[in-house]
């Protein structure tokens, strides 16, 4: 039997003032006026939060800067994006906020309560949450005038993509030059005089291959489109197909007749510099398009996100 045995340690020193706290890690780009905040790299780990829509797309390890926003929308399970569920939710818990909500594939509610319940025998009490399944095409409001729509992805396990809509009432064209009273009174005559506009702000597309998603206009037509492009050598066309991901190629061939006003690139893999991605894609596509590409992990383009976060307004969501 193996000896267990106890060695004085003082873990306190070995944190130093060049220890690299972890927010250091994430980037932060404004693209149009949505503030976006994320880590994201094939393998290792992908977070991604807009934290003044009080959404974030994946938890991957649950970095410090994102555990104030309150919704963790799940593209999959695969441990690089979904990791820190038990953590993020433990840690609001543990600093008072009110529970997490984790949107996610229908298939995997189970499994992640089962996952709460393990960690609630291990730690001593469940962490409440609240775990929400999604279906394409299913809806679920962040707050006011704002809601997550779920989309089917292509990645080979119970998997979604996600797009943040903003939902506004407008007066109807042809009502433009009434007056006050009049509107008041076409109104309690049970006459409809407003109708909704959608706005589909940012689309989230999780890991995925090419499928039926490519078609669908909230996704063509977001302001912000974040798409993996995990691979970019031309001897790994295989390999992305392999794992349902997105060749450099196909990433191209897509973007470049998609109407987006940005092209956020995630899940780049640690094989390829981003400077060598860059290059590549701007080989492939027009110049009016790749001026609307940002890759995420590009340091030259986005800056450190600066601890802490600013949090959603009070009461935005509850
Ligand atoms: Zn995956």
């Amino acid at each position: 039997m193996q000896q267990v045995t106890r060695p004085e340690r003082d873990f306190g020193s070995l944190q130093t003032d060049k220890t690299p706290h972890v927010n250091e890690r994430l980037l932060e780009h404004h693209l149009d006026d949505i503030r976006i905040v994320g880590y994201s790299v094939a393998g290792e780990e992908t977070v991604i939060a807009a934290p003044e829509l009080n959404v974030c797309f994946d938890i991957g390890k649950a970095p410090a800067d994102v555990l104030p926003v309150d919704h963790v929308l799940l593209s999959h399970g695969h441990m690089d994006h979904a990791a820190g569920i038990a953590y993020y939710l433990s840690q609001r818990n543990f600093v008072g906020n009110a529970p997490g909500t984790i949107l996610a594939p229908e298939r995997l509610v189970d499994p992640i309560k089962s996952l709460l319940h393990v960690w609630g025998q291990i730690e001593g009490h469940v962490t409440p949450a609240k775990i929400v399944g999604m279906q394409p095409g299913d809806e679920y409001q962040i707050r006011r005038g704002l809601v997550a729509r779920a989309f089917r992805i292509n990645h080979g396990v119970p998997s979604l993509g996600f797009v943040i809509v903003e939902v506004r009432r407008k007066l109807k064209p042809e009502l433009i030059d009434k007056s006050g009273p009049e509107l008041v009174a076409l109104k309690k005559q049970g006459i409809e005089i407003e109708y909704t506009m959608e706005v589909p702000l940012i689309a989230y597309c999780g890991d995925t291959a090419e499928g039926d998603w490519v078609q669908y206009d909230m996704v063509r037509k977001a302001k912000v489109l974040v798409l993996e492009c995990t691979f970019f050598e031309a001897d790994h066309v295989k390999r992305a197909r392999a794992g349902y991901h997105m060749h450099v190629k196909d990433v191209a061939r897509i973007i470049d007749r998609f109407d987006n006003s940005h092209f956020l690139l995630t899940h780049v893999t640690r094989r390829t510099a981003i400077g060598h991605a860059k290059r590549t894609l701007k080989r492939l596509v027009s110049d009016e398009t790749y001026e609307r590409v940002t890759f995420l992990m590009d340091r030259r383009k986005g800056k450190r996100a600066e601890p802490p976060l600013e949090l959603p307004p009070p009461g935005a969501s509850r």
